[in-house]
């Protein structure tokens, strides 16, 4: 085993050690609840951040609205409309970051994988 390789293995030994302490913090994976009323809230939630990997992948967001009734008026009706709309449009640019931030997480993954197996020298 070369010194580079030995130095790899021990590199990948201590990430290991740190990744295992970090994920203790980690915030990934809880599911999201919001009720009408509450974008703002939301918005707020999913532009939170995990400590442990930066950017915070939520589980599931559950987004209870008050629904509509068709005897609600219709200003109470556009309101729980464009509050829908507005809901839907924060989920899609957070959906959109983290597609970026999962792109960037392949492309680092596979950057490592070639300096540890070398293939990144001419
Ligand atoms: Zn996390």
């Amino acid at each position: 085993m070369s010194l580079r390789q030995r130095l790899a293995k021990v590199e990948r030994v201590l990430a290991e050690r740190k990744r295992k302490v970090d994920l203790a913090d980690c915030r990934c994976g809880k599911p999201v609840i919001t009720l009408a009323g509450q974008a703002k809230e939301l918005e707020a939630e999913l532009n939170g951040t995990c400590p442990t990997h930066g950017f915070l992948r939520v589980g599931t967001v559950i987004h209870l609205g008050a629904g509509e009734l068709p005897e609600d008026p219709e200003s109470v009706k556009e309101e729980r409309r464009r509050e829908a709309a507005e809901i839907s449009q924060i989920i899609g640019q957070y959906n959109e970051r983290k597609r970026d931030w999962m792109r960037q997480q392949s492309v680092r993954r596979k950057l490592s994988l070639e300096i540890e197996d070398g293939s990144s020298e001419a």
